[in-house]
């Protein structure tokens, strides 16, 4: 008899494993913060002993979401302003009210309630940009979320927390002041090749190079963006990176809607990942990312919410179930972007973007248990036939019952663990821009 600190027994588990294994029947078995074994629910309790046993009856057991692109202390900001351009959005209603409101309890009870939602949304880790980003990550280690935190770069100031340049030095002084967290990872984040300059993003690449950092920017996300791109530098935007020589595995690009054959020649050469925010480019008008095309260039794509004040929610489920429809329709062809790619793009391929393959994205022995289960005995989700399907065209956040993120439970039964979800919603209340 061996000893274990949890077994989640009798689950039916989409494991997302080389051979893609769906298994019925079978335990989770799982020690400190890693799964150990996966075998038969007759061979669990006789083989393993447990601090606790969890039924997952009419559940299924599947790798939690990796949100690709956040910027979760925006909480405040949902439905702020609503049905602008981009420019006009972010330059007339975002940035002013960032400059005056932003302090840091406001970044820090925004994180802790935009977290509750990832959480609600299944999502067990993020990959987050925005300022005072150690807010942001003493709410992750309150809430229990596993989170990429960069802090977000900009050429010009933004009230008085954030001084241009200064952003990329901040991954030593955040590294050093959470050493000891494990679910937390400091990346560097450009906003965008219109907000920081060539020397910037020199300087980003050369902290990215010694740091061996991921880097994580906003790229090609509007047809304006390139036009501005190849006025000012005579290179489409991803060019004008290569040229730079910020193109590189550790990579990711957020939105990448406007993006030609030669620039994914680059993209792929340079094992460049790429974040759809499917819904983020339907609200603001920014177009279609060309997926058939990143697709044909093997082109690894995850997928992302964005913030809530252009989503205006972060569900993946939504982003998942209408990416696969939307370009379905946009390219005349029903096979393409299938549930189980579609699922893999939520959580192994964004686990493959940020290097940690060997850790996340799927239900593997000696992975780390970010896990989620989804409740299957309610009217819309039977009958089923097929998880894949279920998981991406039926059902939604509210069949989130279980998430568990390091090992441990942070939502049980659809309760809050680490988090006061009542007092979440007088904080936002009170955090409520007058406007
Ligand atoms: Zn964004």
């Amino acid at each position: 008899m061996k000893y274990c600190d949890l077994i989640l027994d009798n689950a039916t588990i989409v494991t997302l494993d080389q051979d893609d294994r769906i298994l019925t029947q079978h335990a989770l078995i799982i020690n400190e913060n890693k799964i150990i074994d996966i075998i038969e629910s007759t061979q669990a309790q006789k083989s393993y002993q447990a601090k606790e046993v969890y039924n997952l009856k009419n559940k299924i057991l599947l790798p939690g979401f990796i949100n690709m692109h956040t910027h979760i202390p925006m909480s405040y900001f949902k439905g702020l302003a609503d049905d602008l351009p981009l420019q006009t959005w972010l330059e007339d209603y975002i940035w002013p009210n960032e400059a005056k409101h932003i302090s840091k309890d406001f970044v820090y009870h925004a994180s802790v309630h935009g977290i509750a939602e990832l959480i609600k949304n299944g999502v067990t880790q993020f990959n987050d940009m925005y300022f005072i980003p150690e807010q942001t990550a003493k709410a992750c280690i309150d809430t229990g979320i596993r989170a990429n935190i960069g802090d977000i770069g900009l050429d010009f100031p933004m009230g008085d927390f954030h001084q241009p340049k200064s952003s990329f030095e901040q991954i030593n002084i955040l590294k050093e002041k959470f050493k000891d967290q494990q679910t937390l990872t400091f990346t560097l984040a450009p906003h965008a090749i219109y907000t920081c300059c060539k020397e910037t993003l020199k300087k980003c690449r050369d902290i990215a190079q010694k740091e061996n950092a991921l880097i994580h920017i906003h790229l090609s996300e509007t047809a304006f963006e390139v036009e501005q791109c190849i006025k000012e530098h005579n290179l489409k935007p991803i060019e004008y990176l290569n040229k730079i020589g910020l193109l590189c595995d550790r990579l990711t690009i957020a939105h990448g809607v406007h993006v030609d054959e030669k620039e994914m020649e680059l993209l792929k050469k340079h094992n460049v990942s790429v974040c759809i925010n499917t819904e983020s480019n339907l609200k603001l008008a920014s177009g279609f990312a060309p997926i058939k095309k990143y697709l044909e260039y093997e082109i690894n794509l995850c997928i992302g919410t964005d913030s809530v004040a252009s989503n205006n929610n972060l569900s993946i489920f939504d982003e998942m179930s209408l990416t696969a429809k939307l370009h379905k329709a946009l390219n005349q062809d029903p096979t393409i972007l299938p549930a189980s790619d579609v699922l893999k793009m939520a959580t192994l391929n964004a686990a493959r973007a940020l290097g940690a393959e060997d850790k996340f994205g799927s239900i593997e022995i000696g992975k780390i248990a970010d896990l989620i289960t989804l409740d299957t005995a309610s009217i819309e989700a039977q009958p089923y036939y097929n998880p894949y399907s279920l998981i991406v065209y039926t059902l939604n956040t509210s069949a989130v019952s279980n998430v568990i993120i390091d090992g441990k439970f942070v939502l049980k039964e659809k309760q809050f663990l680490t988090i006061n979800e009542s007092k979440i919603i007088v904080n936002a209340k009170e955090y409520k821009l007058e406007v």
